[in-house]
């Protein structure tokens, strides 16, 4: 047993249980941490070179007040790390009348008297080349939209953490851990560490760590593939190509990035085999390739080139595709977390200083009630 005791202990320290150790050191809280690879790596969700990030949120009018906030902490965090960490590029976002993807980003900026364009498909052809829309798409322009780098977001927050005294062991799994009222353990192969609280926040091994509570994640394949333009390559550069999502029927979405150097890279969401962690494959193959290959020759022709590169990643998804963090129904100093259902990292700043909250008073500033347990009928 380590005789140090601490305020919060961390299981997991990718996108969310870094951003959290970061929030918690810098209150002054003892912190320590623990993450069974050495995160940024590539076996987890927070991989891949990009992520979206947009304020005119299609998934919900809820979604936009914490986004808001994560662009503030990312600016605030980029200042105190002196990484690059956001590219605006502007977003746009297809679809026909009525597409959930248009009319959500539609209503969310409504709501929210978000800057916004609504852009019919003679208008895109106009403005951008490289997108070939149907005539009766229209598109959202989002100007606030553009990319995280992840592994340089994962990195900052895990540095800050340290700097500010937290505590992080890599390559040590968290084996098991115990709760009684008064505090929390951890067990890794090094020893057992005592805390006051407890955040879970491991990724696609959360199921895994929840002693017996049955929540319904499930766990998704996800495939990127990065393409070289065949032609009008400098119409792909970030200063000249938003990232874009597009919706081409009912739960057919596909997104993508500017090319960054390394191609476009365009995926198919919510398009993979159900899996765990340990049975992920890892490999890609043709069938990975062809719908992407399909939306591009259809919308995007100027892309479908050379195929330069793909990885794998791993969605955590809820039912409801909104996210999980709530407090354990069963010990009310662990708190879950859960923000993936493949949309979650654009609002990891923020969700660091909601878990920080929750770790600490039990509830936070920004509300996140909607993330809750109750939801999923689990009290
Ligand atoms: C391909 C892909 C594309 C995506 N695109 C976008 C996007 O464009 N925009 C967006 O906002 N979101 C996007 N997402 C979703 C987003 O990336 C995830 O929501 C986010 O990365 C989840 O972060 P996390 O901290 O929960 O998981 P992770 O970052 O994977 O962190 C979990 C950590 O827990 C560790 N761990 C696991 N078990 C243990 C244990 N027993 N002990 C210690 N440590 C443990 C793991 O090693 C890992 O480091 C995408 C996801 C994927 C996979």
């Amino acid at each position: 047993m380590n005789s140090k005791t601490y305020d919060v202990a961390i299981v997991g320290l990718g996108a969310m249980g870094g951003a959290a150790a970061y929030h918690l050191a810098r209150r002054g809280l003892r912190v320590v941490g623990f993450d069974r690879h050495s995160p940024p790596h590539d076996q987890g969700s927070s991989h891949g070179e990009t992520r979206i990030i947009r304020e005119a949120y299609a998934e919900g009018v809820a979604y936009v007040k914490i986004v808001q906030r994560a662009y503030e902490l990312w600016a605030e965090l980029e200042e105190e790390s002196g990484r690059d960490l956001y590219l605006q590029t502007g977003g746009m976002m297809f679809g026909s009348a009525g597409s959930e993807v248009v009319s959500g980003a539609e209503t969310s900026a409504e709501t929210h008297n978000l800057a916004y364009e609504k852009l019919s498909a003679d208008e895109i052809r106009r403005r951008y080349k490289i997108f070939t829309p149907d005539d009766d798409m229209s598109a959202i322009s989002d100007p606030r939209a553009g990319i995280l780098y992840p592994e340089s977001c994962v990195q900052a927050h895990m540095e800050l953490a340290e700097r500010h005294g937290a505590e992080l062991f890599l390559d040590q799994p968290a084996l098991s851990w115990g709760s009684d009222s008064n505090s929390v353990t951890v067990t890794t192969d090094a020893g057992t560490y005592t805390a006051q609280s407890l955040i879970l926040a491991a990724g696609a091994w959360l199921p895994q760590l929840l002693k017996g509570l049955e929540v319904p994640l499930q766990v998704e394949r996800q495939v990127l593939l990065w393409h070289e333009p065949i032609a009008n390559r400098e119409l792909f550069s970030p200063e000249q190509c938003p990232i874009f999502i597009w919706d081409t029927g009912p739960g057919v979405h596909f997104y993508g990035f500017p090319d960054l150097g390394t191609g476009v890279k365009v995926a198919r969401m919510h398009y993979g085999e159900t899996t765990s962690p340990e049975d992920l494959r890892r490999e890609t193959d043709s069938d990975d390739a062809s719908p992407v290959q399909s939306f591009l020759e259809r919308y995007m022709p100027d892309v479908p080139g050379k195929l330069l590169d793909s990885q794998v990643c791993m969605f955590t998804n809820t039912p409801d595709e909104d996210f999980l963090i709530d407090l354990h129904p069963g010990y009310q100093n662990v708190v879950i977390a859960s923000p993936c259902s493949g949309h979650g990292f654009k609002f990891a700043s923020a969700i660091g200083e909601i878990l920080a909250d929750l770790a600490t008073v039990g509830e936070s500033k920004l509300d996140f009630s909607m993330f809750g347990l109750d939801r999923l009928n689990i009290q």
